[in-house]
This record gives structure tokens, C-alpha cells and sequence, in this order.
């Protein structure tokens, strides 16, 4: 294989950067040429890339973001689109290509590999940790530091002034962010879109959970089935006239940062063995972390199902709230 292409789409992740660094480098020291693809799969349709060099990624492991960039491409989703960017591929002889993203991408991939030949590796970039065939993708520990560094911060004006918080966390379809932060930042409850709310139930909760403490914290994801942080606070309100409560979405800030120290070792796994699969003649596949092993399912498994949070942890949140 003499160059791999690499692209980052979709929702941007903190360690992107350290999965581009680890193929570009392991790219070169294998004699291949890895080449970036600005933004995505609209890049690709743009014929937007280039030949990358051990420079252009150097220090860039401790940055978010990502260096060759990200977007949403409506375009990639018609043939038209797709034929574009294939004839871009084809002119520049890749022989190879790894893309770093979520499921759509994933997608996106799936559907290019049907329709042109040549080998595909996913991994894993989202902080939203949703993807099947994965316990980590990268950026959601990252993620994950940035909200529960945000909540200890919420909680000391909470206590000071005795409120009731519920505190916004990205996640629309999964719950991973919501209930492994409220696990590291003993929030007193945590409302995810894998479980039904009971806006009763959280009524009762917050005025048990409450008893003799100075501060009441509500972890809920942001596409969960109550509605967001803002109307499930307005739905408990009339029935809790004696709390003062408050309500914080955390947004944006949780897609970027430095990466943490699992998310830069991860990226970095997972980037070298993306290049070492391709070089082993192995396709279509997406990588995963199971455990401490580097794993790999067919793209089109990774697609079909999405990774579920380990519910009984709300048990868990629930028995360690209990006086
Ligand atoms: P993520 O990869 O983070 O889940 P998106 O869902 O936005 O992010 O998908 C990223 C990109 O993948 C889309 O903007 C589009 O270019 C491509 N993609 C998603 N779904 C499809 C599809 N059904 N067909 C072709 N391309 C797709």
C-alpha cells in the first residue's frame, strides 16, 4: 500500500488530533504516504487534500479539535456526491482510507466501500460513547472530565445558597455522559434517554434526597424523554415551591479541550492499528477498545446497533443517595 487518506467527520472530538498524529506517523515509518482530507466527506467531494508530513503533526496530541477539520455533508449522502469524491480518490491514487467519527460516518463509509474498491478502517471519534462494538470512543473521557470539573464548580454555589440543580449534558440518543458524570460527581439523580422519566418519582426524590443536605444536583441528558434541563426543572416546579432551583446547560464546552491522558493513549492505539490492518489487507472494519484489547467488528455491525450505558448504575446512584 503506498498512501492512505484520512479524514475526521462529524461531530469533533477531543483526540482526534492524537488519532491523526499516531497514522501519519505510523504511516511513514512504514514507507506510506498518508494523505489528509480537509472536512470530511465534503473534502473529499471538493478534492480538498494533501500529502501529509511528519511536521504537520507534530504537537498537536495535547490539542481538541482537529487539524484536518470536520463537517455535516448533505452532498456525500447522494450518488452524485459520492461519485465526486470517488473520482477525487481515484485521482489521487489513494489506496487506502481510515475515517475518524461517529456512526454517520461510519455510514458514509459503508456506503462508499459498496460502491468503490478499496479498504476502509473506522475508529471511534465522538464524545457521545454511543457507538457499538466499542467501550471507549475517543473524546468522551475527555468529555467526561470537562463535566464533572464543571459540576464540582455548580455544586459549590448550590451548597452556598441551598438550590436544586439540573445541570445539561450532551448526549440526544444515549445517555453516557450523563450518567457516568453523575457516577464521578455524586450527583443525586440522573435522567438519560434509556430510561423513562417519572416526573412524580423526581418530584419525591428531590425532596428525600434533599433532607439535611445544603445541595441537590439532577444529571440529565440532554435528549432525554422528560424534555431538556430547562423543562424538566418547570415540571417539578409547581409541586416543589420551598426549593430554589436552577437550571445549567453545559453545551460546546464539552466538545473541546485537551485531551486526557486515556483519550491521547486510545487515539494513539487505535490509530496505529488502523494503519496495521490496511497493511495486513483487512477492510472495511471499525475498531474498538473491549476491556485493555483493540478489537474490531465489521462496519456495517458497528451501524446497526448503538452501545448502551450499564443501567444497573442507576441503582447504584440511587442506593448511594440514600441516607
Ligand atoms: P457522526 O459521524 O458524528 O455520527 P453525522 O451523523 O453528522 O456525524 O455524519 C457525518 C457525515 O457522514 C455526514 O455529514 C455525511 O456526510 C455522512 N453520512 C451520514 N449518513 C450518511 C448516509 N446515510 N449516506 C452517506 N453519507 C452519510
Amino acid at each position: 500500500m503506498k498512501r492512505i487518506a484520512l479524514l475526521t467527520s462529524g461531530g469533533d472530538s477531543p483526540g482526534m488530533n492524537a488519532g491523526i498524529r499516531a497514522v501519519v506517523k505510523y504511516c511513514l515509518y512504514y514507507g506510506i504516504e498518508p494523505f489528509g482530507i480537509y472536512d470530511g466527506y465534503q473534502g473529499m467531494i471538493d478534492g480538498r487534500g494533501k500529502i501529509l508530513t511528519y511536521d504537520d503533526v507534530n504537537n498537536i496530541i495535547q490539542f481538541g479539535g482537529t487539524i484536518l477539520g470536520s463537517a455535516r455533508c448533505a452532498d456525500f449522502k447522494t450518488k452524485e456526491g459520492r461519485a465526486k469524491a470517488i473520482s477525487y480518490l481515484r485521482s489521487e491514487e489513494i489506496e487506502g482510507l481510515i475515517v475518524i467519527g461517529g456512526d454517520g460516518t461510519y455510514t458514509g463509509a459503508k456506503i462508499l466501500g459498496e460502491e468503490m474498491n478499496i479498504p476502509i478502517i473506522g475508529m471511534p471519534g465522538t464524545i457521545d460513547n454511543d457507538l457499538f462494538g466499542t467501550e471507549y470512543t475517543i473524546g468522551f473521557d475527555t468529555a467526561l472530565n470537562t463535566v464533572i470539573d464543571a459540576v464540582d464548580k455548580i455544586r459549590d454555589t448550590a451548597t452556598s445558597h441551598h438550590r436544586v440543580f439540573f445541570v445539561e449534558v450532551m448526549g440526544r440518543d444515549a445517555g453516557f455522559i450523563a450518567l457516568y458524570a453523575a457516577i464521578a460527581s455524586g450527583a443525586e439523580s440522573v435522567l438519560i434517554p434509556e430510561e423513562i422519566t417519572d416526573i412524580e418519582k423526581l418530584v419525591n426524590d428531590i425532596k428525600t434526597q434533599n433532607k439535611g443536605k445544603r445541595s441537590t444536583i439532577i444529571m440529565v441528558a440532554e435528549g432525554d424523554d422528560g424534555g431538556d434541563a430547562f423543562e424538566i426543572m418547570n415540571k417539578v416546579k409547581p409541586y416543589l415551591p420551598e426549593f430554589d432551583l436552577r437550571h445549567s446547560v453545559l453545551g460546546h464546552i464539552q466538545r473541546g479541550g485537551s485531551p486526557s491522558a486515556v483519550d491521547r493513549i486510545n487515539a494513539t492505539m487505535m490509530g496505529a492499528y488502523a494503519v496495521d490492518l490496511l497493511k495486513e489487507g483487512k477492510s472495511h472494519l471499525a475498531i474498538g477498545i473491549i476491556g485493555k484489547d483493540l478489537v474490531t467488528c465489521p462496519i456495517v455491525d458497528a451501524i446497526k446497533g448503538h452501545g448502551q450505558p450499564n443501567l444497573s448504575h442507576l441503582q447504584l446512584i440511587e442506593k448511594l443517595r440514600t441516607r
